[in-house]
This record gives C-alpha cells, sequence and structure tokens, in this order.
C-alpha cells in the first residue's frame, strides 16, 4: 500500500473514530430527553395518561408529553385509528422535526385490533407512517408502554447520529 493510500486509511479511521464518539455523546442526550406527542385516541389514552402520572412516572426516564408535534421526538399514537383520524396522524407526523420516531400503543393501532373487520377502521398505523416500536395488548399497561420507551431509547443509542444527519431528506421519507 502506498504511503499516501495508508495516511487516507488512518486518517478515515481517525475520522472515523471520532464521529462514532461524537454519536454515542449525542445520542447519550437524545436517547434521555425523549419527548412525546400525546396522541391518545381511545381506551389506550387512558393507559397512555397512566403512564405520565405518579405510579408509572415515565417522566424519570426523561420521556416528557408535549402538545405540539414541532417539540416532540416521537408520537404515540394510542388507540384506535380511523381512516378520518389518520390523515390527522399523518399530517402530525409530518410536522415533526428529524430524527423522529413512532411507538404504535396497543391491538388497535398495531393492527386495527377488535375493529379489523370494521370500514372506518384504519388496520395499523403503519399504513399511514413508519413504526419502529409496536406495543401488544389491549390495552397494554403502563409497564409495558414504559418498555416500549425503554427498547426506543435503545434504537437511539445505537443510531448513526451524524452519518443520518448527512443523508439527504428524500431517503429518510415516509414508507
Ligand atoms: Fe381499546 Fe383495546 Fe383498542 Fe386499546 S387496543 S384502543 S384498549 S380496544
Amino acid at each position: 500500500m502506498s504511503a499516501a493510500k495508508m495516511d487516507q486509511g488512518i486518517g478515515g479511521d481517525v475520522t472515523l473514530f471520532h464521529t462514532s464518539q461524537l454519536d454515542k455523546l449525542i445520542n447519550m442526550a437524545r436517547e434521555n430527553s425523549l419527548w412525546y406527542l400525546l396522541f391518545g385516541l381511545a381506551c389506550c389514552g387512558i393507559e397512555l395518561m397512566q403512564t405520565g402520572g405518579v405510579r408509572a412516572d415515565v417522566m424519570r426516564f426523561g420521556a416528557i408529553p408535549r402538545a405540539s408535534p414541532r417539540q416532540a421526538d416521537f408520537m404515540i399514537v394510542a388507540g384506535t385509528l380511523t381512516y378520518k383520524m389518520a390523515e390527522r396522524a399523518k399530517l402530525l407526523y409530518d410536522q415533526m422535526p428529524e430524527p423522529k420516531y413512532v411507538v404504535s400503543m396497543g391491538s388497535c393501532s398495531n393492527c386495527g385490533g377488535l375493529f379489523q373487520l370494521g370500514y372506518s377502521v384504519c388496520k395499523g398505523v403503519d399504513k399511514m407512517v413508519p413504526v419502529d416500536v409496536y406495543i401488544p395488548g389491549c390495552p397494554p399497561r403502563p409497564e409495558a408502554l414504559t418498555e416500549g420507551i425503554i427498547r426506543l431509547q435503545e434504537l437511539v443509542r445505537n443510531e448513526p447520529y451524524l452519518a443520518q444527519r448527512r443523508r439527504p431528506p428524500e431517503a429518510k421519507g415516509v414508507a
């Protein structure tokens, strides 16, 4: 290998090392301050509220509820998603800044649940927006949602954040 190539290789390794270390630092901050957009739609919404209450206290993980999509890192879709509401879910998702994530809470949100045969119910929020974490149950308990948020934290922790930032916006489009 020529000296120039060797230099390039070493330089590349050093850059990669710095990038990955910086990624870890940035991700540590991000995973501990994931703010979520409230999107409680039906009975699962009650469990979502409980999760933010004193007993489950999900805020100890840095997960803070927000009413505005512009201040949210992820969206929790909790409950039965009708086709009419699905359009709003997509609109709210589009208004969230990158990087953004979606947690689908409960059978209805995952696949239509009890209302799978209903003409007006969307058979899964992933038909409208990409979902990162699915939480099963009808309804899932606050402990299950807390577990889902911990899974999301793991996902954020292991993400190549800086590499993603350099991706063109169209590469991160909605499925
Ligand atoms: Fe209600 Fe069960 Fe559907 Fe949740 S999954 S919204 S608890 S019917």
